[in-house]
């Protein structure tokens, strides 16, 4: 498989990494710290086309495509996580509605996710049904003129800032996975309350509940037919996944970029600590769980860009590429020391920021189950 880039994006990269370096990096650690969700930064990202990847022109997209995608990705979770995750809460809804909405749907909902006008979201989870997404309670009833909706969404990025969402209800709960269907709603409603909720880390990106209550959906709210939302789902969850992976490449990549940096300067025992072959088998293991993660990653996205299955694929790349932050995160904590540990220095906040790589978008164990079972030839990935 071929990863040499194309000018478009060759070009897509560096535009992210100057973007991330100038924009992003310099008040990252304060965003951080105050909590600040950057809604300035949603909007020059929309202007510099970060969202149109996975879009069409005729709905304001560019096309690049998903390695293009998956590049910028990086380079946003390289400099700071939670901008990262304003990437793919617009990305992964537009894209889902490419795949699933109707003519008029597509015109009226993808052009302002992609210019970044409305912020987006996407809201699968509920306090009883994490990796069991066919545990959720909400339903959506139908009411003659549409649905009313009711039921509680947790731990949903932008839950508290989000315009409009892409939100899952059973509408017939006695037909199991066949009886979910997809909604894309606007979200400045009567019958939508928001509870924010705190985390370890990626303290810019809000996350929260939800909470429906007799909310009123049109019949063109519904994407794709009855029926038809776990599929979609599932669907989604492919694409935000990989975007999601590709931000853990940055992660893993920005801990072995700081841990590199400090050992070629902090001397102790009259050396560079990076002469120390223990401080080296350290770097080395973090150069490697790097380079692999982006390997499996342009691996999944080039399959998604001819066109191929990649559910597999995405599931290693997703797994690896969480493992590799989480591993790359520690191993720059333990090489900078009490440095590691500061909140003055950047690689605490990797540390935190790394963790959120191995839950969401469908934890490690879920990831590792598609893989086992492909594997073992119970359930194919690729179908
Ligand atoms: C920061 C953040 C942002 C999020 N953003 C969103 C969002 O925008 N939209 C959204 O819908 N959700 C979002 N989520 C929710 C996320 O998708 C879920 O947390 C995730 O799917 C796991 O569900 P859970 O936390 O309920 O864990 P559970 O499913 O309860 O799992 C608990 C543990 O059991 C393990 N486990 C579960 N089932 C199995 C099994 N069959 N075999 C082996 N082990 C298993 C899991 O791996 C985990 O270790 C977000 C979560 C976080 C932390």
């Amino acid at each position: 498989m071929d990863f040499e880039l194309s000018e478009e994006q060759a070009a897509a990269r560096e535009l992210a990494r100057d973007f991330a370096e100038k924009e992003v990096l310099p008040t990252a650690a304060k965003d951080d710290k105050e909590h600040t969700f950057r809604r300035d930064l949603i909007t020059k990202m929309g202007d510099l086309g970060f969202y149109g990847c996975l879009i069409p022109e005729e709905y304001g997209g560019s096309h690049l495509g998903f390695l293009a995608h998956a590049l910028i990705s990086e380079e946003l979770g390289r400099v700071h996580s939670a901008i990262r995750v304003y990437l793919n809460m617009q990305v992964g809804p537009a894209h889902t509605l490419l795949e699933c909405a109707n003519e008029e749907q597509k015109k009226q909902h993808i052009p302002p996710l992609v210019r970044g006008d409305s912020i987006g979201c996407f809201a699968i989870t509920e306090p009883d049904a994490g990796s069991d997404v066919a545990a959720m309670k909400a339903t959506a009833v139908r009411d003659g003129k549409g649905y009313i909706l009711n039921g509680t969404k947790t731990w949903i990025s932008n839950a508290p800032v989000a315009d409009t969402g892409l939100v899952f209800a059973y509408t017939d709960r006695s037909q199991r996975h066949h009886g979910m269907s997809a909604f894309y709603v606007h979200l400045n409603q009567p019958g939508v309350s928001r509870r924010p909720l705190e985390k370890s880390g990626t303290h810019a990106s809000p996350t929260g509940e939800l909470i429906f209550e007799n909310f009123a959906i049109p019949e063109r709210g519904r994407i794709g037919m009855e029926g038809e939302g776990f599929r979609i789902g599932m669907q989604h969850l492919t694409h935000t996944r990989l975007s999601c992976a590709a931000g853990a490449v940055g992660v893993a990549r920005a801990a072995r970029e700081a841990a590199v940096s400090y050992a070629n300067q902090r001397e102790q025992f009259g050396q560079k600590i990076g002469q120390f072959q223990m401080i080296q088998d350290q770097i080395a293991q973090m150069v490697v769980h790097e380079e692999a993660a982006r390997m499996l990653v342009c691996r999944a996205a080039a399959l998604a860009d001819s066109g191929k299955p990649n559910n597999l694929e995405v599931s290693i790349a997703k797994y690896a590429a969480a493992e590799a932050a989480a591993f790359n995160a520690e191993a720059a904590m333990k090489i900078l020391g009490a440095y590691g540990y500061s909140t003055e220095f950047p690689v605490e906040r990797l540390w935190r920021d790394a963790k959120s790589y191995q839950i969401v978008e469908g934890s490690g164990n879920i990831q590792k189950l598609i893989i086992a079972q492909d594997a073992l030839g119970y359930r194919k990935a690729n179908r």
